[in-house]
């Protein structure tokens, strides 16, 4: 365990440059991006800081960017608990911990505030996901083992560019809860012997249609069950539901099964994922502003998730995702993400995980994982001024406390030599001041 006090380490392990991420490494520009440079305390970053990190893989780049776009939203919201995500210590901790998983390969934060938000926060949102997907990956497997099979059906309704999110949302919600209530969608529920559902609630918002809050149910059920038939059955009582509660939709489009395993699996297997993103600063670089372009173009097909307008405001600095990620976060707050049917998750035998909550699943800790560093004061503003909190956490991967010791002392290198700097121009400034103070003075 490396205990990060900057007086008793100074000077000891390894040179700096000696590490394989140091003699591997590329240069980052930190905290520069089209939409202004903001550290993670969400000032104006001052100049660019060159930090070696090890050449990216896409992975590595994907877990990087969380760390950007949570800087990106915390700027548009800063009224929420976003703002202080993953900064700042949880009061009467002396340390910022950082903990390694052999088993997983990961790192993670101990002793750090969060604000677990499964919409607003990329952070805290990557962590929750993949212990919700781990857990519908072992409830569907469970059961699988007692002989039955799941399939997929997805509900929305028809929706225009004009909808405010602030509107359909709440009538799609109330469009659910009325079905399931109702004694038609139970008796479908009892004729196709399904057991119980797993409801995941999402957004993405498109060009031609605006917001399309959309909900994937995974139903449990028999093997051998006629899926065209549980479709209409369930587009019925869905399309009653929802004419309702005063929304209209088509056949095509309001409600679709899917039954193959490989749809599903797929399904629970990129559950919670980010796709991950190009990383900055490759080699294609001339290339960039095409692959963004065809990106772009994609997306007007398939729609941007939430995340994917913070890269698009990342990318180009335009007002209208800023504006669009706002209203998304005030719709969503307080909405459940994933909904369990009662009885479900006993019968498949993960009741205590299924009932844990957002806060609880951000800051569990694995049972198998240990602390590699321990990070005092000084060390953990570095990391934090020098929009450095993924990196470290990609440098803590190897689990070579040494490492992440040459790593972090960089760091406070880095920025004892920028609050030099900003000194020597404060102090610039205030004689040039004084000069003019004194010209002024000697020409009255
Ligand atoms: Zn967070």
């Amino acid at each position: 365990m490396g205990n990060f006090s900057m007086e008793s380490r100074a000077g000891e392990g390894p040179q700096a440059g000696g590490p394989e991420a140091a003699r591997k490494g590329c240069v980052r520009p930190v905290g520069g991006s089209a939409y202004g440079s903001l550290d993670d305390a969400g000032n104006p970053f001052l100049g660019t800081i060159a930090v070696p990190t090890p050449a990216l893989s896409s992975e590595a780049a994907s877990r990087l960017e969380k760390w950007e776009l949570q800087s990106v939203a915390r700027f548009l919201l800063p009224g929420e608990r976003i703002r202080g995500c993953c900064l700042h210590r949880i009061p009467g901790k002396e340390t910022v911990d950082v903990y390694f998983s052999p088993s997983q390969n990961s790192a993670h934060y101990g002793n750090l505030i969060t604000c677990a938000s499964v919409w607003n926060c990329p952070v805290c949102s990557a962590r929750i996901s993949e212990r919700r997907r781990e857990l519908l990956a072992r409830a569907v497997a469970a059961w699988e083992e007692q002989g039955g099979t799941v399939v997929l059906a997805s509900y929305t309704f028809s929706h225009r560019r004009s909808d405010a999110l602030s509107d359909t949302l709440p009538g799609f919600l109330a469009a659910q809860v009325w079905m399931t209530g109702h004694r038609p969608y139970k008796r479908v529920l009892e004729a196709f012997g399904i057991i119980g559902a797993i409801k995941a609630l999402e957004v993405t918002w498109g060009i031609h249609n605006g917001w399309h809050p959309h909900a994937h149910v995974l139903l449990f059920l028999p093997l051998g069950v006629d899926v065209a038939a549980l479709e209409a059955a369930l587009y019925l009582v869905w399309s009653a539901a929802a004419k309702c509660c005063g929304l209209t939709m088509s056949r095509e489009h309001g409600l679709k099964v899917q039954a193959t395993y490989g749809q599903v699996a797929e399904y629970v297997a990129k559950w919670g994922h980010q796709p991950a993103r190009r990383p900055w600063g490759t080699p294609d670089e001339m290339t960039k502003g095409h692959s963004k372009r065809a990106h772009r173009a994609e997306l007007a097909d398939s729609g941007y998730s939430p995340f994917d307008l913070l890269r698009w405001l990342i990318d180009t600095g335009e007002s209208q995702p800023a504006g669009l990620f706002r209203q998304y976060a005030a719709a969503f707050k307080r909405r459940r993400q994933l909904t369990w049917s009662p009885g479900l998750a006993a019968r498949l035998g993960v009741a205590t995980e299924a009932e844990k909550s957002d806060e609880e699943l951000a800051d569990e800790i694995r049972e198998e994982s240990w602390v590699l560093a321990q990070i005092r004061f000084e060390g953990w503003r570095a990391v934090r001024l020098l929009n450095q909190r993924g990196q470290l956490l990609e440098v803590a991967r190897s689990g070579d406390a040494a490492q992440l010791g040459v790593f972090l002392r960089r760091l406070v290198a880095e920025l004892d030599e920028r609050d030099r700097l900003q000194l020597e121009r404060m102090a610039a400034a205030r004689l040039a001041r004084g000069w003019g103070v004194a010209e002024e003075a000697s020409g009255a």
